[in-house]
């Protein structure tokens, strides 16, 4: 299916790895211009070559800090008119809420929550303008389905997620989309990186821990960067002009509801 979206220009944060990586892959697979930052230069530039290496897309790489203003504006002065942007962004650290400060807790509003609304509040009136925008935030299974030691980040989230709501709304009439994807649990390195903690704390081996908590999940394994690259990737579609505010659960079945 072609999505229609080849030649616009979309800028993917925190996408030298795992979920952001995803998303651009499947983007610059589609013609997209595909911009992609992250902090660690040396691991955003490769990304950039191997991306643009397996699709023949332009991709531009950006080292920063999209959490800060300034790295805000090196993103966005290198992405040019963002038709497509996903916001992504480090995830706050898990922890006891009685532990947190206040500093503690805008650190975590202004990466989850305030980078993405300025990011929008930046590109949002170019796409109105162009009659064509896809926004899609990054989130958490969180978001729906709290879990309490994620408490910064159930806060932060959802925070994003009832504004954009509002917004999304008055945006659709020019074409201009805004959904948000949440993940359960997907493979990459901060997936590993938690679950290696616990597999410590339990004394349990880790590819044998690793292998249990897969088997718990209805689909019998975490998600990919792949498959959830392509989620994001029909959202932005030129055919998903008519899904607007919508939370895209992507957990393999693991919250259980009816609907
Ligand atoms: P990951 O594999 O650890 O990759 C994170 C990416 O973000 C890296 O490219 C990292 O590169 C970049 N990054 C982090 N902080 C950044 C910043 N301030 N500015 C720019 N780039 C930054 O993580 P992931 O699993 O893909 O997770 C992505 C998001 O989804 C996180 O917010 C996470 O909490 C959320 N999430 C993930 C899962 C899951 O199962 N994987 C589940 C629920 C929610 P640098 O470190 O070099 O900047």
């Amino acid at each position: 299916m072609d999505l229609g979206i080849a030649g616009k220009n979309a800028l993917v944060c925190a996408a030298s790895k795992g979920l952001g990586r995803g998303c651009a892959t499947s983007l610059a697979r589609e013609g997209v211009n595909v911009t992609i930052c992250s902090r660690t230069e040396a691991d955003i530039t490769r990304t950039a070559d191997e991306i643009s290496a397996a699709t023949g897309a332009k991709v531009t790489a950006v080292a920063c800090d999209i959490t800060t203003p300034e790295g805000r504006d090196k993103a966005l002065a290198a992405a040019g008119d963002v038709d497509i942007l996903v916001n992504n962004a480090g995830g706050p650290p898990p922890g006891d809420f009685r532990d947190w400060t206040p500093d503690d807790w805008h650190a975590a509003v202004n990466a989850n929550m305030i980078t993405a609304i300025e990011l929008i509040r930046r590109t949002i009136d170019g796409m109105i303008d162009r009659k064509f925008g896809r926004i899609v935030n990054i989130t958490s299974g969180s978001v729906k389905s709290p879990i309490a030691i994620l408490g910064l980040s159930n806060g932060a989230r959802t925070g994003l997620t009832g504004f954009c709501a509002g917004i999304a709304r008055e945006a659709a009439v020019h074409n201009v989309t805004i959904n948000g994807i949440l993940p359960g649990p997907f493979d990459t390195d901060r997936l590993r990186g938690n679950m290696k903690v616990q597999a410590d704390k339990a004394g349990a081996d880790f590819d044998d821990f690793y292998a249990k908590q897969a088997a718990t999940n209805p689909a019998g394994r975490f998600g990919t960067a792949e498959e959830f690259g392509e989620a994001c990737a029909f959202l932005c579609s030129a055919q998903a002009g008519y899904i607007v505010g919508q939370n895209l659960l992507l957990d393999g079945g693991a919250f259980r509801s009816s609907i």
